[in-house]
């Protein structure tokens, strides 16, 4: 069998795209396969009004490069889609990167052979691609959730899922829109589709904890500094367990004095985003501490919403930061407006979409287009898209039934010369996603060109290495509250999919530092040939 490739990388989004270029450094050749038609993979597909990073655009950055840090300027804060969608097309032209990535093309299966140790790689349009070695680099948050509630096909109007946006956009004026679902989609997309809609109406299953983003455009001043200090800036990042750098104050919320209590949320909360849930270290650890910030956030809802009962049932019951934060640009103001209604649907399914609209727990609600925001079936639903076959044809499927089992969350046992960036098993959705990417690109780079050194083709997790590590994952989960709720962390937003906490909660630090420990232990873990 001839070899196309050294590497077929599966997926164009920062992952697929820094992984190309590490590869084509190192003096392989590779080549990325995008169902896509363009690069930028989550800025590609999530188009929705509103949609912008969480995580400070100056950080959700690649930082491989010094150059491109330098030349490129962000300009808000937290930077729209169609920015960071340019940033993302910018890296492609700056490396080079299109002549290697074959657009339009879905993987659906890939199996190793045994006798010459290659991977057979097929596409939806019949293409049959070999390569040594398969990267997946296919996003946690890529495979959209429609959930099956019956009568969905008969809706009259266009549907439209946030994670699989129209790219000529949606023109929302003097029609009524029925939303499903105020994850964070929703919330970022909310206030700007009720700004625009003559009705809107909020269908919510769970009540969820948003923070301000406080967006604003970058001042020059701010941005030179930054760039005068970026080394400085990511090193300190990579001590962070989120890998985003900003301050945790560790001590104890319940140890705190109510006022100095109140005097931290507000700070946090008048500064804006994701540090808020660094407002004190037990958080997320013991669930009077998580009170303590819930309390809060609960009581600026009754302070913002003005009637009450919709901040009642605008108000989350469960752990803050147990579902993934939010951060939002007047999620909880956009409730005052007229044209919106929120339709509680928490403690009873939606019966059924009606060619009108929907009937949920009794009546009927009419509307003209009607939007999911329902989300991912994250982590391994693109991974399990595709029929990946490893020795003896078993499939990856299969091998997961119980839940995903990976080792470091970048390779799995029997399924050799395969590696998952950000893969189930690694920090991934629980950091900020660019460094995790990067270390992962790293790691991986380097192994190839390790095993080239060393004249070895073959490398593959140990069934025990495997084993000790699920064991490790699944254990730190276990200290904290955010294995507690219903999450699509643990699954939970996919009828049937096994309940396993799927990302490592041990910290970035602590898992860069695994990683490090397994290469200078000469890839202890792994079997090679
Ligand atoms: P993706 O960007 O998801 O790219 C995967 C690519 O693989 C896609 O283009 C897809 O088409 C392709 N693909 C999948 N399956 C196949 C197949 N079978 N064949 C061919 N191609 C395939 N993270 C943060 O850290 N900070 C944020 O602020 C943040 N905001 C987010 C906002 C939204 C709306 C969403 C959905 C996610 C957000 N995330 C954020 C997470 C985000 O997914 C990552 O930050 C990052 O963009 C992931 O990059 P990736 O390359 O790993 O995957
Ligand atoms: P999500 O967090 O999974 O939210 C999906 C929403 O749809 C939830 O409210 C869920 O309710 C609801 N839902 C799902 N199925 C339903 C059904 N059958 N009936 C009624 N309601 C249903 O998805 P998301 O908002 O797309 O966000 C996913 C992740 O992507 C985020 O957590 C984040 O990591 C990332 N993201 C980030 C940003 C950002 O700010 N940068 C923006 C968007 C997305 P339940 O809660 O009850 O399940």
């Amino acid at each position: 069998m001839d070899m196309d490739f050294d590497a077929v990388i599966v997926g164009a989004g920062f992952a697929g795209m820094y992984m190309l270029h590490r590869l084509r450094q190192g003096g392989f050749s590779a080549r990325v396969l995008e169902t896509g038609k363009g690069v930028g993979g989550t800025w590609y597909w999530n188009r929705y009004p509103g949609a912008r990073c969480d995580v400070e655009s100056v950080q959700y950055s690649y930082q491989f490069s010094p150059e491109l840090e330098q030349e490129w300027e962000w300009t808000e804060r937290y930077a729209t889609q169609p920015e960071i969608l340019r940033y993302a097309n910018h890296v492609a032209d700056r490396f080079d990167l299109r002549r290697d990535i074959q657009f339009e093309t879905r993987v659906t299966r890939a199996t190793f052979d045994e006798q010459e140790n290659l991977w057979i790689i097929e596409t939806g349009a019949g293409e049959r691609l070999v390569s040594r070695f398969v990267v997946t680099a296919m996003g946690c948050l890529s495979s959209p959730n429609t959930p099956k509630i019956p009568g969905l096909s008969e809706f009259r109007g266009p549907t439209y899922h946030t994670g699989s946006w129209p790219h000529e956009g949606v023109d929302f004026s003097g029609r009524t829109v029925g939303m499903i679902g105020t994850g964070s989609s929703a919330i970022q997309s909310i206030p700007l589709i009720a700004r625009q809609a003559e009705h809107l109406t909020v269908f919510q299953r769970t009540a969820n904890y948003t923070v301000p983003a406080h967006n604003a455009p970058l001042a020059p001043d701010y941005v030179r500094q930054v760039k005068a200090d970026y080394r400085e800036m990511r090193a300190r990042a990579k001590t962070k367990p989120a890998g985003i750098d900003f301050d945790i104050n560790w001590a104890s919320a319940v140890e705190t004095s109510e006022a100095e209590r109140a005097r931290v949320f507000e700070t946090r909360w008048a500064y804006g985003g994701l540090g808020f849930i660094a407002s004190f270290a037990d958080l997320l650890l013991n669930d009077q501490s998580n009170k303590t910030a819930a309390d809060f956030v609960r009581a600026k809802i009754r302070e913002i919403v003005r009637d009450p009962r919709t901040a009642e049932i605008l108000s989350p019951r469960n752990i803050i930061g147990c579902k993934r934060l939010c951060v939002d640009t007047g999620y909880w103001e956009t409730f005052n407006r007229p044209n919106v209604t929120l339709v509680d649907i928490g403690d009873e399914p939606i019966e059924r979409i009606t060619p009108s609209g929907l009937r949920a727990k009794g009546s009927d609600y009419d509307f003209d287009c009607l939007v999911l925001a329902t989300g991912f079936d994250a982590m391994t639903g693109a991974l399990l898209n595709v029929d990946f076959r490893g020795r003896r044809g078993i499939a990856l499927n299969e091998a997961w039934r119980d839940g995903p089992k990976t080792y470091l969350g970048l390779t799995v046992a029997g399924f050799p010369n395969l590696f998952t960036i950000t893969g189930p098993g690694s920090p991934s959705v629980l950091t900020n996603m660019l460094p995790s990417i990067e270390q992962h690109v790293e790691w991986i780079a380097d192994c190839l060109e390790a095993m080239r050194t060393r004249g070895q083709t073959v490398i593959e997790a140990t069934g025990p290495a495997q084993e000790a590590w699920v064991h490790e994952v699944g254990n730190s989960a276990s200290i904290t509250l955010r294995a507690t709720c219903s999450s699509w962390y643990v699954g939970a937003n996919i009828p049937g999919k096994p309940r396993v906490f799927m990302p490592y909660i041990g910290g970035l630090p602590a898992y860069i530092a695994a990683c490090e420990e397994v290469v200078a232990g000469s890839y202890k873990g792994f079997a090679f040939s």
